[in-house]
């Protein structure tokens, strides 16, 4: 056997279970299982495999095997790049978009040498957070989620990719667990925002294999919003600012929910696929 026919082999598997890009992640589970990477797949991928790979060829079947139940790829490699940078993720936490690297984008040219205290809610892997602290050199990020599970996920992100103790981090139910007088000159948030019914017409991959309180924004999917545009001013310096990642059509009604909140300057940004993405405004006060 060699590794271009368990390659084939996986790719016919995945794709007999419905998994929309087989070929491409029987590729990414081989690499894995072999240790490997690309250049040397690609050197070695005819010759007759050495009785020393069996235990990689069965770490290969036990990953198909996993990825034909639909669990998402990354669940599988337990790690997803983001800005550039590798997060651990697991069952407990959103697998970080590319989508929210507009978010995170926007945040970094917006203060591009300037040094804001930051605070991101609903932080899930902590991708945002660390990217912003990582790449924007900000030396005052705080990062809080309502899952003690997904907090572990983003403290051991932290310390791999910025060492130790250079976010803190709170377990909080948005605001709930914070001192009233806790100021920030931006907050950021992906919250969960699919509608509660759409929710059963996601892939499998998602709506059975990602976290739910991370997804469901309840009825139509703004409830987040609501809390968010009301509370975020209290929390915010005078000129600071809110970014929020959002559905592709929820763009007219959050851009509302922060006018009502008397935000200014709102201000919206569509993602590489021409979706609307990410909506932010200014509290003056
Ligand atoms: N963009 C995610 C998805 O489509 C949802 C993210 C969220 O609810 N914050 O699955």
């Amino acid at each position: 056997m060699t590794l271009n026919q368990l390659l084939d082999e996986g790719t016919e598997r995945l794709s007999k279970a419905g998994v929309e890009e087989a070929a491409l992640d029987a590729r990414y589970l081989l690499l894995e299982a072999f240790h490997t990477d690309l250049t040397h797949f690609l050197i070695e991928r005819n010759r007759e495999l050495k009785a020393e790979s069996q235990e990689s060829v069965r770490e290969f079947y036990r990953m198909l095997e996993l990825r034909s139940a639909r669990i998402p790829l990354q669940q599988i490699t337990g790690s997803r790049e983001f800005m550039g940078l590798n997060f651990f993720v697991n069952e407990h936490v959103l697998i970080p978009r590319q989508d929210t690297e507009t978010l995170a984008e926007q945040v970094l040219m917006d203060y591009k040498g300037k040094y804001p205290r930051v605070l991101d809610l609903c932080t899930g892997s902590g991708c945002i957070a660390i990217s912003l602290a990582k790449l924007g050199g900000f030396r005052s990020v705080v990062a809080s989620d309502i899952s003690a599970e997904a907090l572990k996920v983003a403290q051991h992100n932290g310390e791999a990719i910025l060492g130790k103790d250079k976010i803190t981090f709170l377990l909080s139910d948005l605001f709930n667990a914070f001192r009233t007088d806790e100021r920030f000159d931006v907050i950021v948030s992906n919250p969960p925002y699919i509608p509660t019914e759409v929710i059963r017409k996601l892939q499998p991959e998602v709506r059975d294999h990602e976290p739910m309180l991370a997804l469901d924004g309840k009825e139509d999917g703004l409830y987040f919003y609501r809390r968010l545009a009301e509370e975020s001013s209290k929390y915010l310096n005078p000129g600071g600012t809110v970014y929020f990642e959002i559905g592709y059509d929820q763009k007219e009604a959050v851009s509302k929910l922060l006018a009502e909140a008397g935000f200014t300057k709102i201000r919206s940004w569509c993602d590489a696929a021409w979706f609307d993405r990410v909506v932010s405004g200014v509290y003056e006060k």
